[in-house]
């Protein structure tokens, strides 16, 4: 019969050096996002440093340090809620949503600022990496007033071509996202084309250099592609070579080697419901 301890007798009687790892196994464990339990820096390594800890006083504060990184991890990935912010046909931002804004160099596609800082140093890599400077910023923010009347216009046309109104609604939504349920609208999602293939935004782009290229190394500058071929079953969208969404270098970078999707990562991660409006 296994007799389960109190915390109170877990630490009774412990090294001050013991209690703090006692507590912070117990507290933190079930905050632990899943990945950081097989990383370096994980369970295992605060187990090896509580070890040691309990010979030396230099290793008590490493483990401290490593209670605090412990303690801080979930929140710190996902504290700034606005670059991880979910928007899909399930969450859906409020109608007056408007972020902070900025116009992208010379062009008039607006984006939020760090998304606009980010894209720039992303483009002058790619630029020295291909030679030439190929990739056109065909998209950035959208207001939902603007997603409203291309998603309308688009529901209108297939009436006019003879589909009752339902159909044509129903038609529209499976290629044009609702108003409210856009990557667009938060400011941090570009669709991005290449001279090679006109400018156009078509799934040729994957193909190209610039395509292949941002697929590879967009996660160095904190985007993700957000739309990828293998996890159309969760995020219920065709695949979009185009379509590129900034969440943040470090984000990016645990989404790419775990092979996540932002909603994967968003349900392991992200402890939250940090969204703004339904
Ligand atoms: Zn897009």
């Amino acid at each position: 019969m296994v007799t389960r301890l109190s915390l109170e007798q877990k630490i009774h009687g412990s090294s001050p050096c013991r209690a703090i790892f006692t507590l912070a196994f117990e507290f933190l464990l079930p905050y632990t996002p899943p990945h950081l339990l097989s990383a370096n820096f994980g369970v295992a390594s605060v187990v090896k440093m509580s070890k040691a800890c309990i010979k030396t006083k230099m290793k008590k504060i490493l483990l401290i340090i490593a209670a605090i990184i412990f303690l801080n991890a979930p929140a710190l990935w996902c504290e700034d809620a606005s670059l991880v912010m979910l928007v899909n046909q399930e969450r859906r931002l409020a109608n007056d949503f408007v972020p902070d804004l900025v116009k992208v160099g010379r062009s008039d596609v607006l984006l939020s600022p760090d998304v606009a800082e980010a894209y720039v140093t992303m483009r002058k890599a790619l630029q020295e990496a291909a030679g030439a400077h190929n990739l056109r910023l065909i998209s950035g923010y959208r207001s939902f007033a603007h997603q409203e009347e291309i998603f309308f216009a688009r529901v209108e046309y297939h009436m006019f071509q003879g589909l009752s109104p339902a159909d044509a609604f129903e038609k529209t939504a499976k290629y044009i996202a609702l108003p409210g349920t856009s990557e667009h609208q938060t400011g941090l999602a570009v669709d991005v084309s290449d001279e090679s293939i006109g400018n156009k935004i078509a799934l040729s782009f994957a193909d190209t250099f610039s395509g292949r290229w941002l697929a590879e190394n967009s996660w160095r500058y904190g985007f993700i592609l957000r739309y990828p071929k293998d996890k159309k079953e969760i995020t219920r969208i065709n695949f979009e070579p185009w379509h590129f969404r900034y969440v943040g270098i470090a984000p990016a970078r645990i989404m790419r080697e775990n092979n996540w999707s932002l909603e994967e990562y968003y349900d392991k991660i992200c402890l939250y419901d940090n969204i703004s409006g339904d």
